[in-house]
């Protein structure tokens, strides 16, 4: 493990305030009582104001207002302002950056990354805004015109987990506002500062295109905040990131007053390792997705199905490669692996353990708490390996932490069936030289989650393509490809030039 060094809490705090100042929030405005953590110590960052729950309802009529305004706005004027807001982002990125260190634990270069998607879809929503395509259809009528047009649908709740706490949030944003949306957000109670820099850049992009300022609204708080945006019925998408627990109430609430909703809930990703893969690639892969971010992504890699031939040797290099990740510090330059976000994770993540011995697992790599010394409050661990003699109720489950477990197969049916066989459907992985095993892999007999990958782990996604996952994970798709048709309504026309009124599917109704 490398040396490092816990930053005091009156560092942070002082820090974590700066930057946010510098991306345009009032600093003495969005103080307030409400206890806030930074993971890296496990001390508070300096208090923050809360919202409640009643600051729903005027935010959600502030964007209804705005709305009116901005679903008109030419989508190309809209995308100047999104073209805008990446500016500032880039701008301002070591500062955003450093606020998604100090409040939920990222090292630096994740942080950074994390960053980049939100400028990356900035980039991805302005080429979208002069591509808001619908299509013309043939009419069986003649001089009839079939088409169909795409409208903004109004105001989008966005409710965000801790472990993306900024990108989800543009993913949403950029591409609900070039589709004449506005927009809500129930940021993570974890990092409110996030949510204030980043409303804070798009506030200041707003102003300069001289675009309405309220199209944008943050409100934070914690569940019931979020339970009074999914409920207003002036909503018209909840775009809702979180856990299966959240989705399972957020779906049917939702639901029930015929709202729409998009779910990016909790995952279980597996990555099969073949005969034939390539074990330093391989390797490679694994480790970054399985203790990449501390284990705290929804994409994190929690199941390793390995053919036997390769079990023994692929097993003792991961566990030799565990051993040499620097935890600690995730400012500190060379820091893989940074905290847990809470004391909740940490004892989620022992309780897990426990199972899994008790389920006939075997502890081969970590598990431990580390650097409890240097930093009491806050919560290190050591990402473990644990080698399951099969598919458990614990390893079907998700555990929010560095917990991968190694199970092993013999017949690649079997791979693909233990992959499958998980409540969650959000990422897998394929390593393997053997091209008809990938082309199985993702055809409709292959993985049956959203995101397919082989020879490259399970996270990681880059903003092109759409992102989410099916069953539990809960069946949205955000971000690239045609995930903005989910922020608009579409019409279909029938426009009649032929003054005649012939009726479809030859029905008389002469009179
Ligand atoms: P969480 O479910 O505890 O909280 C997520 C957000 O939902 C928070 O803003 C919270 O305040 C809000 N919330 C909680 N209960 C709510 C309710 N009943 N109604 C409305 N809002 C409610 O999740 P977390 O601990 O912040 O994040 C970790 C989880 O998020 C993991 O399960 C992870 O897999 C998942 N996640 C999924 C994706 C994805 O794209 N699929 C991305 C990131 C995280």
């Amino acid at each position: 493990m490398s040396r490092t060094v816990i930053p005091t809490a009156q560092d942070l705090g002082q820090q974590a305030f700066e930057a946010a100042r510098r991306c345009g929030v009032d600093v003495a405005a969005v103080a307030g009582d409400a206890a806030h953590r930074s993971p890296v110590n496990g001390r508070s960052l300096g208090g923050v104001r809360w919202d409640a729950s009643s600051a729903v309802d005027e935010a959600v009529a502030r964007a209804q207002v705005a709305y009116r305004q901005w679903r008109s706005v030419p989508a190309p004027a809209r995308g100047a302002v999104v073209k805008r807001l990446g500016e500032l982002l880039a701008e301002h990125k070591e500062d955003l950056a450093a606020l998604v260190s100090y409040e939920v634990g990222k090292i630096t270069s994740e942080a950074l990354g994390e960053v980049q998607e939100m400028i990356d879809i900035c980039d991805f929503a302005l080429g979208l805004s002069r591509q808001l395509y619908g299509r013309t259809s043939v009419s069986e009528r003649p001089g009839h015109r079939l088409m169909e047009t795409w409208h903004p649908l109004g105001v989008v709740g966005v409710i965000s987990a801790f472990n993306f706490p900024v990108a989800v949030w543009s993913w949403n944003t950029a591409i609900a506002l070039v589709c004449g949306d506005t927009v809500v957000w129930k940021p993570s109670e974890q990092a409110p500062l996030c949510a204030w820099a980043s409303a804070g850049l798009l506030r200041r992009a707003l102003e300069e295109c001289g675009a309405p300022v309220d199209v944008s609204q943050v409100v934070v708080g914690g569940p019931d905040v979020g339970e009074a945006l999914v409920d207003h019925p002036g909503v018209a998408l909840v775009s809702a990131t979180g856990s299966t627990r959240m989705g399972r109430s957020v779906g049917p609430r939702v639901a029930n007053r015929f709202g729409r909703s998009l779910l990016e809930l909790g995952g279980n990703n597996a990555a099969i390792v073949a005969p034939s893969a390539d074990l330093d690639l391989t390797l490679r892969g694994i480790v970054f997705s399985a203790a990449g971010t501390a284990g705290q992504r929804c994409t994190t890699m929690r199941r390793v199905i390995m053919h036997t031939s390769v079990a023994q040797e692929l097993t003792e290099r991961l566990v030799e490669a565990y051993g040499r990740l620097p935890i600690g510090n995730p400012m500190t330059q060379g820091t893989l692996v940074g905290p847990l976000i809470h004391q909740q994770a940490h004892d989620a993540m022992r309780a897990a353990l426990a199972k899994a011995a008790e389920q006939g697992g075997s502890l081969v790599a970590g598990g431990e708490r580390v650097l409890a010394e240097a930093a009491p409050d806050a919560f290190y661990v050591q990402p473990a390996i644990v080698t399951m003699p099969g598919q458990s109720d614990i390893v079907r489950a998700e555990t929010f932490a560095p917990l991968l477990y190694v199970m092993t197969y013999d017949d690649f049916d079997e791979a693909i069936a233990l992959n499958n066989d998980v409540p969650q459907g959000l990422s897998s992985s394929l390593f393997t030289r053997d091209q008809a095993e990938a082309e199985v892999f993702v055809s409709a007999d292959g993985s049956d989650c959203g995101i397919v990958n082989v020879n490259i782990g399970t996270s990681g996604a880059e903003i092109g393509g759409a992102f989410g996952g099916e069953k539990e994970t809960g069946g949205g798709r955000e971000s690239g490809s045609d995930a903005w048709r989910a922020y608009m309504r579409r019409a279909t026309n029938t426009v009649n030039y032929s003054g005649e009124l012939p009726l479809a599917q030859g029905v008389d109704f002469s009179v």
